[in-house]
């Protein structure tokens, strides 16, 4: 089974524009997949539908072989999903708010705690994980929600611009280990990205959306001597 299967998927928001236009992607495991495009091309809405934070106006979702609309529980469970808008609380401390994150899951603290403090350890996260999260700088809060999306162990890592507002260096980082976790855990990864530099760095395949259609879905190596 696929990690992600997108088959006609259709928004149309309240004001009645149509951002995303019926478009169909198959994720194999083990992928690492770019979806790229410019603002406005439909990346954001086409994730908030996967990960159920916008509704969708017709098609078809499935996570790892999960129909979204059958159970929506169950198919959360299999993935990690980090949003571009920080939505963590402020006043909670780093470490709690990964094993928070575990505790909705269903996964015990203490079952938890290894996996936490390894992720924010890799993510170098590890001297703040008893400083509350207002005190992290905005390339540290990203590196937080990556830690917070795979305590749980999911076996498909979504991520809506995780560069963006982080410094070149740490951006070259978070890209080595994004790499890495797909390499030795066989995490399925679906980055969202404006950057071409980007997907080709770190991506084997790339579907470009614009305008609400996926208008490439290729391997990166092949896009790029077409260019
Ligand atoms: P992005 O950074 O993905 O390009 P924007 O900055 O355009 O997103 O949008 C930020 C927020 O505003 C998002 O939650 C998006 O859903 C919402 N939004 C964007 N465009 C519109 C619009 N035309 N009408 C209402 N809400 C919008
Ligand atoms: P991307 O992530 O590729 O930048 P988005 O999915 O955020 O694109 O937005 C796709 C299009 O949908 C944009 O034109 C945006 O303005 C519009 N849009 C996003 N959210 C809303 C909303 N809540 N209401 C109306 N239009 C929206």
């Amino acid at each position: 089974t696929p990690a992600l299967r997108i088959e006609g998927l259709r928004k149309v928001y309240d004001d009645g524009f149509e951002a995303l236009k019926g478009i169909d992607l198959t994720v194999p495991q083990g992928e690492f997949y770019a979806v790229l495009g410019p603002n406005g091309a439909g990346k954001s809405t086409m994730i908030g539908i996967v990960c159920s934070l916008v509704r969708k106006t017709a098609g078809k979702v499935w996570i790892n072989g999960i129909d979204v609309d059958i159970d929506f529980a169950a198919a959360k469970r299999s993935v990690g999903v980090v949003p571009q808008e920080f939505n963590f609380s402020l006043f909670e401390k780093v470490r709690d708010i990964v094993l928070n994150s575990a505790g909705y899951q269903g996964i015990p603290r203490s079952e938890a705690a290894d996996r936490a403090d390894y992720f924010l350890d890799r993510l170098g996260l590890y001297s703040k994980r008893n400083t509350q999260s207002r005190g992290l700088s905005g390339g540290m809060k990203r590196r937080l929600m990556i830690a917070r999306a795979l305590v749980h162990d999911p076996k498909l890592l979504i991520l809506d611009e995780p560069t963006a507002g982080v410094d070149i260096q740490l951006r070259r980082g978070m890209m080595d280990f994004l790499a890495e976790l797909n390499e030795t855990q066989g995490t399925t990864i679906i980055l969202t990205t404006h950057y071409l530099e980007e997907a080709e760095a770190l991506c084997r395949k790339v579907a470009i959306i614009n305008r609400g259609e996926i208008v490439e879905d290729t391997d990166t190596k092949s896009l790029l001597s077409q260019l």
